[in-house]
């Protein structure tokens, strides 16, 4: 068992023949979630599961499940996989890369005749991206019931319809209620998104948590006047107190050490040339993995805003719309990924997943983890997207050694199902 490895080629195959599904001019991909190419890519992967023998059910919010049996009939299913939607603009490894490496897997273990005794199942999961639909990581929030079906089907999409009319339309949901699969695990590979391992050389990145997020609104009110005839000493300009919290905020990280601190929007009224700003919103966007880190860089923004407002003789307000706190993954589905890293040789680097993904969804419900690939430049959500052949058979090598200790290897052969 230990010298088990997956045929990279075929995964690779897989790969590019999803990629075709919505692919682009430029090289990339568009497989929006609940629109036609989504469910092409979604029935590609069916049928190759079926073609691996697998049982195939889908649950109300429209996540797919591809089920290998286990020996121990009664024994909690490891769960692998990650998602197939991708951004309007996206690239060929973003999420279709953990759903295939688990396809991959499954069929690994039909070319070997290997049983497990817990089940193997593959999962694509739905709408994981919040493109179309706002709510990233949909049919993963509902599994892990940090998101009710209701929500999930009433949200609705940039182009109209409601997430449950697009399921009924396409027919890409089942009856099964969502999250009543008893799973002993979850894990899923994915590309990094970021440069980490690519600079510093490793394979594999052996992901620990998710981090928290916050999102802070800041108000900003002074007064509107003519720019021309205002002397600068009577002037109460918001843009002038929100440039300074700007400034403020990006140097945050540098006194907190693993915080992310960022201004990503600002919205100035009137907006007239000739005239004094006189509105100022501000939307900031903090992230830290620990929930303390997140409270302080928190109080350290209301602070600042409440001084630099003071400073250019403003109003303050800050409302928080917006939080998620950090993730730990469970210790044995790390430790599970660390060891098969090893064994098999492959450079590893534990690091926080900055993205939010599925798995950190899942984690909420069930003991989960994920591991990182390389991807070129740190480039995703774009055509440029590229992850090298060799650190994707890598990858799935590792995920594949993880599942088996997980999952437990029966004594006995299985025959491969005479489908495949
Ligand atoms: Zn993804």
């Amino acid at each position: 068992v230990s010298e088990l490895r997956v045929d990279g080629d075929r995964l690779w195959r897989s790969l590019m023949e999803m990629a075709q599904i919505g692919a682009t001019p430029d090289g990339g991909c568009r497989r929006l979630a609940l629109t036609d190419e989504d469910k092409q890519g979604l029935e590609l992967f069916r049928t190759w599961a079926i073609e691996a023998g697998c049982r195939i059910t889908q649950d109300a919010v429209g996540n797919l499940f591809a089920e290998r049996p286990g020996s121990g009939t009664r024994r909690p299913a490891v769960l692998i996989g990650s998602h197939l939607d991708t951004q309007p603009s996206g690239g060929k490894f973003d999420g279709a890369y953990g759903t295939l490496a688990a396809l991959e897997i499954l069929r690994t273990l039909n070319d070997h005749e290997l049983e497990t005794v817990a089940p193997v199942v593959a999962v694509s999961w739905a709408n994981e991206e919040g493109a179309r639909f706002p709510l990233p990581c949909t049919g993963s929030a509902v599994f892990a019931g940090t998101l009710s079906l209701e929500e999930a089907l009433a949200q609705r999409a940039t182009d109209g319809p409601r997430f449950g009319e697009e399921l009924r339309r396409l027919d890409m949901a089942g009856p099964e209620p969502p999250g009543e699969r008893r799973v002993a695990a979850y894990l899923e590979a994915h590309i990094e998104q970021g440069p980490v391992l690519e600079s510093t050389r490793n394979t594999i990145g052996v992901v620990t948590g998710g981090q928290g997020l916050r999102g802070l609104a800041i108000r900003l009110t002074g007064s509107e006047a003519h720019a021309g005839t205002t002397p600068m000493e009577h002037r109460r300009d918001a843009l002038v107190g929100a440039a300074r919290i700007v400034t403020a905020v990006n140097s945050l990280p540098a006194r907190h050490p693993e915080a992310l601190a960022t201004v990503s929007r600002i919205e100035v009224e009137p907006g007239s040339r000739s005239v004094i700003p006189g509105r100022a919103r501000l939307l900031v966007d903090l992230r830290h993995p620990e929930t303390e880190g997140l409270d302080r860089l928190e109080a350290r923004v209301r602070r600042l805003a409440a001084e630099l407002a003071a400073g250019a003789r403003l109003e303050v307000e800050v409302e928080r719309f917006l939080a998620m706190e950090p993730v730990v993954f469970d210790d044995g589905c790390v430790a599970a990924l660390r060891d098969a890293a090893e064994r098999l040789g492959e450079p590893s680097l534990e690091l926080r997943s900055g993205a939010g993904h599925d798995a950190v969804y899942v984690a909420r419900a069930i003991p989960a983890a994920m591991l990182f690939i390389p991807c070129r430049n740190g480039v995703s959500h774009s055509p440029e997207e590229h992850a090298e052949p060799e650190h994707v058979r890598a990858g799935c090598d590792v995920l594949l050694h993880a599942v088996l200790e997980r999952a437990g290897v029966s004594p006995r052969p299985r025959p491969a199902p005479s489908a495949a």
